[in-house]
């Protein structure tokens, strides 16, 4: 009969504390709107039963205002036991069940309506137009076999006319005709979703229990007839319920920690057990929907230095429905993650509704949603949602619980990355090893080969055709040094243990040998473009060298022979600039950032051409280290610009 739960305590709500003592407001209108139904069938009650008095009645509708606002108890998911139900029951039989029965249909219809209104509600129309009409009907046939035990003379012994009979053929028959109802119901699936097989044995049991709680009163208050005191009889049966309830509620918060404490243990265990990350993602969503019911679960995960917040929506049996990605910061889930704290978000009656990044799009929009930062250590690595259509649908022992499914999920995620990056450097130390053996195993066989070649023109006394095998060697051992010279100063690079010397250096000499150097070596045509007066700048010559070769090398490596390299130099008022021109392949946009990392080969078109992809990501260090940077500006198939910018004056 009550949708909604009283104990929530205080949540935080959009980052501001709120009671929620504070009920929905429509949740007490529709109470308020009962209790006055009681009252207002007052008259219809007092001139039926001249005993009962309106002060009987007003302590009656009073007490169950009170009770339905503070006493509702929560017996299971989705499933109440309220007070007033007993109350309801105490003025059917002391009103004469028709009159109180048809006041009780108008006002359920009144309060559902209200709800309904006010968008609070949660009951199917056909749902509540049942719960009311089988109230009622119970009530009219308990009225009428009462009505014919009694006229018909049944029972012919004068004790029979004693109201407690009366009464007790009234509860029973009411009750066994509600049951009955019930049960015709669940059986033949009359299509209400609140009236579930498994919800049907504790309804029945509180149904029972509400019976044989009030028929008791019900008999006394009768057998005390107008000798009744309104207040003490009041009292005794306040505080008796009251006692129940207490007693109720703390058995059902004990029996629900209790469950809530397996599951959560239960979780722990199947996502320890699993290192595969999406499957570890649905073992979360469907396990935890099993103590934090909801109808829409994302897991979001925020990398360390990404600006973004990864986030991967769920279904009910635990597969991945849509990813999206949303700015740091951004929606509830942002906040968890940049405050590391709980948040839990209820959708006041009236307000809009959120329309954040995070909520699954669609046309019903969440009433309540939690959610728990995923936190390793004092690191926040991301955040588990939980979304309900159901407004208040959270309790504050289920936010704990989804804070430690989350504490647990953040550790497995992590344990399932590490394990994932771990296997990532796996493969990427394996590939390195095989470019490395690779990239040395060639020349040293050329070495190997020419060495032969040597030995055998110097025995045959060929000593031009030997000093020619002699600068092959040669060229093939520098390609050996300068690939561990790069490995090298990588490596160094990478522990933050490079150096440069910085002294005036003359670009214009750096520039002019190297060009000179390859000049010789290659069929490129060279053109060389220096400004005049160019200033010294401050670097170090072997390094600066070393960039400024590496960028001829590449171009020469990765275009035709025949055209054309241009190499020109010039200065502004606070930096020198050093560009390197090909006409060769060129490099894809989407490609482009990536050239600078460490390792990174563009392979397509330019696959047979060996490399490390090494020469670009220490060029760029060097030029770092000066306080300049390097810029490339490329065309697929039209070729590429480096340009080198150097500060004039030293940091
Ligand atoms: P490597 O040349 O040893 O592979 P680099 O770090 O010098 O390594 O270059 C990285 C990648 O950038 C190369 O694999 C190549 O695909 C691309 N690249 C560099 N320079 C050029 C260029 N002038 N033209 C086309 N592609 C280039």
């Amino acid at each position: 009969m009550a949708e909604f739960v009283t104990d929530v305590g205080e949540k935080t709500l959009m980052g501001r504390r709120v009671p929620t003592s504070e009920m929905p407001r429509s949740a007490v209108l529709s109470r308020w709107v009962i209790g006055l139904g009681g009252l207002m069938m007052l008259p219809a009650i007092t001139l039926l039963h001249p005993p009962i008095t309106l002060r009987h009645f007003i302590v009656f509708a009073t007490f169950m205002v009170l009770a339905e606002v503070f006493l509702a108890v929560r017996v299971g998911p989705g499933s109440f036991y309220s007070v007033s139900q007993t109350f309801l029951f105490v003025y059917f039989v002391l009103g004469g069940g028709v009159a109180a029965a048809s006041m009780e249909a108008v006002v359920h219809f009144i309060a559902w309506l209200a709800q309904r209104f006010r968008r609070g509600v949660n009951q199917t129309p056909l749902f509540a137009l049942f719960d009311i009409g089988h109230r009622v009907l119970g009530a009219l046939l308990g009225a009428f076999v009462t009505a014919i035990f009694f006229s018909t003379g049944v029972l012919a012994h004068p004790i029979s006319q004693h109201p407690v009979v009366a009464l007790t053929i009234f509860g029973v028959s009411y009750f066994a005709f509600t049951v009955l109802f019930k049960s015709v119901a669940v059986w033949t699936r009359a299509g209400f979703p609140e009236m579930r097989s498994q919800l049907w044995p504790k309804t029945v049991l509180w149904d029972a229990i509400s019976t044989s709680t009030c028929l008791p009163f019900a008999i006394v208050i009768t057998l005390l007839g107008g000798a009744i005191r309104v207040g003490p009889a009041a009292t005794v049966i306040g505080v008796f319920l009251a006692g129940v309830c207490l007693i109720l509620k703390l058995n059902v918060n004990l029996r629900q920690g209790n469950d809530e404490l397996k599951a959560v243990n239960r979780i722990g265990t199947l996502i320890n057990a699993t290192l595969d990350l999406s499957q570890l993602f649905s073992i979360i969503a469907i396990e935890s929907s099993k103590v934090v019911p909801w109808d829409a679960f994302f897991i979001a995960l925020a990398e360390k230095e990404s600006p973004t917040i990864q986030i991967i929506f769920m279904t009910k049996g635990g597969t991945e429905i849509t990813q999206r990605t949303i700015p740091r910061g951004a929606g509830l889930t942002g906040r968890a993650i940049s405050t590391g704290e709980l948040i839990v978000y209820e959708q006041q009656e009236r307000e809009q509704g959120i329309d954040e990044e995070d909520t699954l799009s669609g046309k019903r929009r969440p009433r309540s949603i939690v959610v728990a930062p995923m936190k390793f250590g004092d690191k926040v690595i991301g955040a588990i949602s939980v979304q309900s259509f159901q407004p208040f649908a959270y309790r504050p022992s289920q936010f704990g619980v989804l804070q430690t499914i989350a504490a647990q999920a953040a550790i497995a995620i992590r344990n399932a990355q590490l394990f994932a990056s771990e296997e990532q450097a796996r493969v990427e130390r394996d590939e390195f090893f095989s470019l490395v053996t690779h990239e040395i195993k060639n020349p040293l066989t050329s070495v190997q080969g020419y060495a032969d070649i040597i030995e055998m023109e110097l025995s045959g006394g060929n000593v031009p055709e030997a000093q020619q095998a002699v600068e092959i060697v040669k060229s093939e051992a520098r390609k050996i040094l300068r690939l561990m010279e790069d490995l090298l100063d990588s490596s160094k690079m990478q522990a933050g243990k490079f150096s440069i010397r910085k002294e005036p250096t003359d670009l214009k000499s750096v520039v002019t040998t190297i060009a000179r150097k390859y000049d010789g070596r290659t069929d490129h045509t060279f053109t060389l473009k220096i400004a005049d007066d160019l200033p010294m700048v401050p670097g170090d010559e072997t390094r600066l060298g070393q960039v400024v070769e590496n960028l001829v090398s590449n171009a020469v490596k990765y275009s035709a022979a025949q055209t054309v390299v241009s190499i020109t130099l010039w200065s502004d008022s606070s930096a020198v600039y050093c560009s390197v021109a090909d006409k060769g392949l060129g490099i894809s946009p989407e490609k482009l950032p990536l050239i600078f990392e460490r390792f990174y080969r563009v392979e397509e078109g330019g696959s047979e051409v060996k490399g490390t992809g090494l020469g670009l990501f220490i060029s760029r260090e060097i030029v770092r280290m000066h306080g300049g940077d390097i810029r490339v500006k490329s065309r697929a198939g039209e070729g590429s610009v480096f340009t080198i910018e150097l500060p004039r004056k030293a940091d």
